[in-house]
């Protein structure tokens, strides 16, 4: 049996250090994220947000505190159903020496038709694939085209997008699109993202204003919480 989660998270004074280098980077940290929420994480370079978004990917398990997925623990929660119903779009992307098509539907082991697009189009990378002779089915890396830094970025999203998760995680990465690209994915998301929890690590406060709530990170602790309003 799979179960499919509701997407509340909830972290209870979770501490992290990184066990090579000593480092302190996420300290007493507390917050809840109600399913459907939008949740937006800010702060400066180096503030922990990375982290975090790990620590919900379960990359590492926290020293101290609790990481509750829908009340229950997140290490006690089976891995891969639990990684298979997040749509984690990392800082760096990855994309592999294969098509288009390929790269989007990566870890699916079923593409309906329509599904590939469906994805881009919502990652508003569609347009530029289209363009290419060969589409979908052009070849990225070495044996085929290089992609734009903000092309990449939006493959990547589309990856995470066609999973159609319950909680999606973006990381930082939406820093190559220009900002009309940036809301045209966050107005899409708006859309598809109904009823799911969607965490969001920014830089331009323009990306976080219609976030439910807000949390700035600084040397690894929350020293704000609110709304877009409120801070
Ligand atoms: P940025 O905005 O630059 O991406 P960030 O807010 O995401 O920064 P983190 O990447 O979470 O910050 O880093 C928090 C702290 O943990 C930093 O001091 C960083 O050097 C350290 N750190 C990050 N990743 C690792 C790692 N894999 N191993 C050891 N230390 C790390």
């Amino acid at each position: 049996e799979t179960p499919v989660f509701d997407g509340k998270i909830s972290f209870k004074n979770v501490s992290f250090t990184y066990p090579d280098t000593g480092i302190e980077a996420i300290k007493d940290v507390s917050f809840e994220v109600e399913k459907g929420q939008f949740l937006a994480v800010i702060g400066r370079t180096g503030s922990g947000k990375s982290t975090l978004a790990n620590l919900i990917m379960r990359m590492y398990d926290t020293d101290s505190g609790k990481i509750e997925i829908d009340d229950i623990e997140l290490r006690n929660l089976n891995l891969t159903n639990y990684r298979n119903q997040i749509g984690f779009v990392p800082q760096e992307v990855f994309l592999f020496s294969d098509t288009i098509k390929n790269n989007i539907a990566f870890g699916l082991s079923e593409v309906k038709p329509g599904q590939v697009e469906k994805a881009a189009q919502n990652a508003a990378v569609y347009n530029n694939i289209i363009d290419f002779d060969l589409k979908f089915e052009t070849m990225l890396g070495e044996r085929g085209i290089t992609l734009s830094g903000g092309q990449k970025q939006r493959v990547s999203i589309a990856r995470a997008l066609i999973k159609e998760p319950k909680i999606l995680i973006f990381d930082d990465c939406l820093s190559a699109v220009d900002t009309k690209t940036e809301e045209e994915i966050l107005g899409n998301l708006g859309q598809i993202m109904k009823g799911k929890t969607c965490i969001l690590i920014a830089h331009r406060i323009s990306t976080i204003k219609n976030a439910d709530k807000i949390i700035v990170l600084d040397d690894g602790k929350i020293i704000e919480q609110g709304t877009h309003q409120e801070l």
